[in-house]
């Protein structure tokens, strides 16, 4: 199949909720095929059908490093059917070529989801795993949320998105995640402490 042009942190389509997969068809799996490619050749961890310009709700990840033999998971109208604790996790994303910034996510996620042949699969990511955050980021594309909606220090974030010559943060977009927030809290502050006793 082919490589894909990665569509832009501030292009409206990033932002657009995608529509449901109604047959796993030929047309669907040779989309799943392109964006293969296209996280592969873009050395990415996961990608979602809307960073292509297809606003359909699938995402690809593969956690797979160095010699280990590829790894590709495929999720067709995925569902997080379960999600628990907490962690901070740095992120960039193909959209955001270079920017990396800390953001709130959940340590545990249970995913339901269909495979590229059409069959139904769970999933289960803990203890805050590249796997569980993978599975959060790529889930957000689907309803045009981003990676820097989480963002725990925004004005670390602002700094990051105009050094790569981003479009600004969308700070009315930053989430409001209570649960998350506290939790998060406790984790800066052991951080804190940790560091000081080193
Ligand atoms: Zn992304």
């Amino acid at each position: 199949m082919s490589i894909k042009k990665v569509v832009r942190y501030g292009e409206p389509s990033l932002r657009q909720p995608s529509k449901e997969v109604h047959k796993v068809s030929q047309k669907v799996k040779n989309l799943v095929a392109d964006m293969l490619d296209t996280m592969y050749a873009q050395n990415g961890v996961g990608l979602a059908a809307p960073q292509i310009g297809e606003n359909y709700r699938i995402f690809v990840i593969d956690v797979s490093t160095g010699d280990e033999p590829l790894n590709p998971i495929v999720f067709i109208n995925p569902k997080i059917i379960k999600k628990s604790g907490a962690c901070i996790s740095h992120e960039g994303c193909l959209s955001f070529p270079e920017a990396f910034t800390d953001v709130k996510r959940y340590a545990n996620v249970m995913v339901k989801a269909l495979d590229r042949n059409g069959r139904s699969f769970v999933l289960e990511a803990k203890d805050g795993t590249l796997l569980a955050r993978a599975i959060q980021h790529e889930f957000d594309h689907l309803d045009g949320v981003l990676f820097v909606d989480h963002v725990i220090n925004r004005f670390e974030a602002e700094e990051v998105l105009k050094k790569f010559n981003l479009p600004p943060l969308e700070v009315e977009r930053i989430l409001d995640e209570p649960e998350l927030s506290e939790k998060i809290d406790e984790l800066l502050k052991e951080k804190v402490e940790k560091e000081g006793k080193n």
